[in-house]
């Protein structure tokens, strides 16, 4: 079939197997053109491995450090007739370059909240794995179903207290406009809370620990935003701000389990990048639109994969002083909220229209980001050719 882009809101339906099997192989490519990193990990669990910050985590591991990786994810499977969900394709697509680079790796696709797959997932650890040395939290999601009360928790992603008037941008229509965001009930809070906050993070490290597969010394790092005022009232002063509030308290929990073994556990801020995620959240796809053209005007921008290789090489390992916050946050967004990116980025916001959001912004780079995440626009691949929904080989092979 040929495949092309069919983009409904904040979600493209399709993904085109040999452009997300160049994306993989980019950034692995990428990963290794770096220094090994000496101290790295040996055996890696990554959950939310397939896309968005966890699959640049695992590439880091893996192709920075020879690590072994396992993956967790939640990836829709191919049909004859239908594409698959685009982290299916990146997930076969780094098996086959971990395999053809003698790393071992495996990928579960299943609901990472479940108990059934952190019991398969620590079968597979024992049978096939050593000890855990790191593990990477970076799942995104919806929705979550307690695994002890079988209920099913829905996020929302509203403000607080009241009404939030502000600029967004249709990214179809390519239009700012302003919208009224309702503020969250209490029972909308508890549910992001339940789906985003730290609880299954804990419990995933529980279960890891009970089964002794923790490696001494292990750490384990989940991945948050804070932001700038722009954002707070959406995100850090949100419901989504206080799941990831609830990330911090988890943290510290872990970490006390974590003492016998000598290991860590610590929340990661992150920048703001397009990711499958952050494109579904209001007022994101603008702001992240004027940062991208400011931080590339400024020459500090970053994308996804060199900004975890950052964090790899210069806060997980390579034995210098890690940059905490007073909750004891490793902070990677010191680049994104330096004076001169956030002035000129307000600046900008108060001035964005639909007529000059060409000029103010980096719009043409989000759209380019946002496709690329689904295997579109990536340079040498045909898209006029037809392509089997059921493989990943890239063209040419
Ligand atoms: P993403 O949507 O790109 O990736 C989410 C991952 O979670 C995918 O691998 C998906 O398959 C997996 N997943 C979702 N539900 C699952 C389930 N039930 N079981 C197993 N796997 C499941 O998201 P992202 O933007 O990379 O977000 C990852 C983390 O990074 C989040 O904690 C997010 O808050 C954080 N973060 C994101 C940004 C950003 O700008 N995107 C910035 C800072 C921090």
């Amino acid at each position: 079939m040929i495949v092309k882009p069919r983009v409904r809101g904040f979600i493209c339906t399709t993904a085109h197997p040999p452009g997300c099997a160049a994306n993989v192989a980019e950034q692995v490519r990428a990963a290794r053109a770096r220094p090994r990193l000496a101290d790295g990990p040996s055996n890696v669990l990554v959950l939310g491995a397939s896309g968005g910050y966890g699959l640049p985590s695992r590439i880091s591991a893996a192709f920075g450090a020879g690590a072994a990786t396992l993956g967790v994810s939640f990836e829709k499977s191919p049909t004859e007739s239908k594409t698959a969900s685009a982290g299916w394709y990146n997930n076969r697509a780094f098996e086959q370059q971990a395999e053809s680079a003698g790393l071992w790796a495996r990928t579960l696709d299943g609901d990472a909240f479940s108990d059934e797959l952190k019991a398969e997932a620590i079968a597979l650890i024992k049978a096939e794995m050593g000890p855990i040395d790191l593990v990477v939290y970076s799942l995104a999601s919806p929705v979550r179903k307690d695994p002890e009360t079988g209920e099913l928790h829905r996020s929302a992603i509203k403000p607080l207290g009241e009404t939030f008037h502000v600029k967004t941008l249709n990214v179809d229509k390519a239009e700012v406009h302003e919208v009224d965001l309702e503020p969250a009930t209490d029972e909308e809070v508890a549910a992001t809370v339940k789906v985003m906050g730290g609880e299954d993070w804990e419990r995933w490290m529980a279960a890891l620990a009970d089964a002794e597969v923790l490696a001494p010394g292990c750490q384990t790092v989940s991945y948050t935003y804070v932001g700038s005022e722009l954002t707070w009232p959406i995100y850090w002063h949100a419901t989504l701000g206080k799941a990831k509030e609830d990330l911090d308290r988890a943290a510290g929990a872990i970490a006390e389990r974590l003492r016998p073994l000598d290991g860590h556990a610590r929340v990661a801020v992150l920048k703001c990048v397009v990711t499958q995620s952050s494109a579904a959240i209001p007022v994101v796809p603008l702001y992240t639109s004027l940062l991208f053209r400011v931080m590339k005007d400024q020459g500090s921008h970053e994308n996804c994969a060199e900004h975890v290789q950052r964090l790899f090489e210069t806060q997980l390992y390579g034995g210098g002083a890690q940059r905490l916050d007073d909750a004891g946050r490793i902070r990677m967004d010191d680049r994104e909220l330096t004076d001169v990116v956030q002035d000129e980025v307000k600046r900008r916001w108060s001035e964005v229209n639909s007529e000059n959001l060409d000029e103010l912004t980096d719009f043409a780079g989000f759209r380019h980001d946002f496709l690329r995440i689904f295997g579109f626009g990536v340079p040498g691949i045909d898209y006029d050719a037809e392509v089997d929904p059921l493989r990943i080989e890239p063209q040419g092979t």
